[in-house]
This record gives C-alpha cells, sequence and structure tokens, in this order.
C-alpha cells in the first residue's frame, strides 16, 4: 500500500516570501546545485569545507584516530539533528517571569513549516553559519591536543553540515532522488512536514527515528492539522 502524502500549499503572503524561488520547480539534478550554489549557507559550508580539507591533507600525518574521530562525527550529527529538532526547533513560545521566549530559530522553523516549498526557508541562516564556522575551529582546536586531529574533526563536522543542507534540500525539491536511501529520507521528511509534525525529526538518517520511535507506520496515525502551523497562531 503506498501512503499520498498531501503536498498542496497555500499562497503566501509572508513578507518576502513572494521573491523565493518554489522548490518545485527545481526537476534536474543540474538544476538543484545551480540553485544550491547561489543561497549563502551553502557557499559558506563549501568555502569551510574546501579551506579545512586543503589544511588537513597539507598536514598529513594520518593515524587511526582521523578514522574514528570520523565515525564518532558520522554518529554523532544524525542524533543531534533529532535533539535540536525536536525540542528546539519545535519549542513552543512561552512565558518565563512575564517575558516571552521564542528562540530565534524555533521561529524561523515555523517560517520553514508554513512555507515548505520555499527555497530560502529550506537551509540554515547565513547569519548563524557566520558564527558556527567559527565555533567549529575553536572547538576542535581547544578540545583536541593534537592539530591534525582538530582539523581532521572541524573538517568532519564542516562536510556534515553541508551534506545536512543538501539532503534537506533535496527533500524539499521536485527534482526525485533515484538512490533508495534518498528517497527513504525524502519520505520520512515530508511526512513529517505533511503528516505529523510530531515524528520522523531526523533529516539526514531516518534511523534515528526508528531507534527513538518516531517513525510509526503512516497508516496507523491521523494528519496532524498543525502540521503547517506547530499550533502557533502568528504570521
Ligand atoms: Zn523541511
Ligand atoms: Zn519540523
Amino acid at each position: 500500500m503506498t501512503i499520498t502524502i498531501a503536498t498542496t500549499t497555500a499562497t503566501s503572503s509572508a513578507s518576502g516570501a513572494r521573491k523565493s524561488r518554489d522548490a518545485r520547480t527545481i526537476r534536474t539534478l543540474r538544476e538543484a546545485v545551480v540553485v544550491f550554489g547561489g543561497y549563502g549557507s551553502p557557499r559558506l559550508l563549501a568555502v569551510q569545507l574546501v579551506a579545512l580539507l586543503a589544511i588537513r591533507l597539507s598536514l598529513g600525518h594520518f593515524t587511526v584516530w582521523d578514522a574514528i574521530i570520523v565515525a564518532a562525527v558520522a554518529l554523532y550529527w544524525p542524533v543531534q539533528e533529532w535533539v535540536l529538532h525536536a525540542f528546539v526547533l519545535h519549542m513552543r513560545p512561552r512565558h518565563v517571569l512575564g517575558r516571552r521566549v521564542d528562540p530565534e530559530a524555533a521561529r524561523l522553523h515555523r517560517v520553514h513549516h508554513r512555507h515548505p516549498w520555499q527555497v530560502e526557508h529550506v537551509f540554515l541562516p547565513s547569519s548563524l553559519v557566520v558564527l558556527l564556522v567559527p565555533v567549529n575551529v575553536v572547538g576542535w582546536w581547544l578540545a583536541l591536543a593534537s592539530g591534525p586531529l582538530a582539523v581532521t574533526g572541524m573538517t568532519a563536522m564542516g562536510a556534515a553540515a553541508l551534506l545536512y543542507e543538501w539532503i534537506h534540500y533535496m527533500t524539499h525539491i521536485g527534482y526525485s532522488p533515484k538512490s533508495r536511501a534518498m528517497q527513504a529520507i525524502r519520505r520520512a521528511h515530508r511526512l513529517h512536514h505533511f503528516k505529523h509534525e510530531g515524528y520522523w525529526y531526523g533529516f539526514t538518517a531516518p534511523i534515528v527515528d526508528t531507534i527513538m520511535r518516531t517513525a510509526p507506520d503512516p497508516h496507523d496515525i491521523e494528519t496532524s492539522p498543525t502540521c503547517r502551523t506547530l499550533g502557533v497562531d502568528e504570521e
């Protein structure tokens, strides 16, 4: 049996939204790459990755610890995605001591849920990436005594961030991926957007949702009426 995921979208009236590219009109891999390269976050992350990769290759002295660090980042990243998505991006505004607490990341994620076909809302904000690049570099430098291993960590984390941006983007565009793995990722993320926002929190590795029990059989759950609003009236 197949699941039909409703993908109709309301006409946007959000300010600036009309200028954004409709992701569904991106129908070839070549076009996907060109559009991807036109946005700030993918560009910054690509520059970071190329620079770090060049530095790491020039340093040499590869050991088994480099492979262990890359494997650790590969395991950590999908878990981080799930945790941040479930607990930060889906955090509802609340009042604490009379003040409204509404993290910018959560607000922007609500915009993404309201306008899932607008490419500009798929990516991390460039202003955030500009902050994360030095955090990545300094964090690894302080954490590891070895220079080459620290650069391996920075490079692996930078690669994971760029891969996340690409995969999330691929789930939203009109181009249908050929690989089974990408098709599974795309289906899971579209279920999160159009079936129920309380499940399928993973972006790059649906297995995390299986482990965390947030990947139910879509036939067993009702379509959520708050997929687009996340239950917050605004905008
Ligand atoms: Zn999305
Ligand atoms: Zn979400």
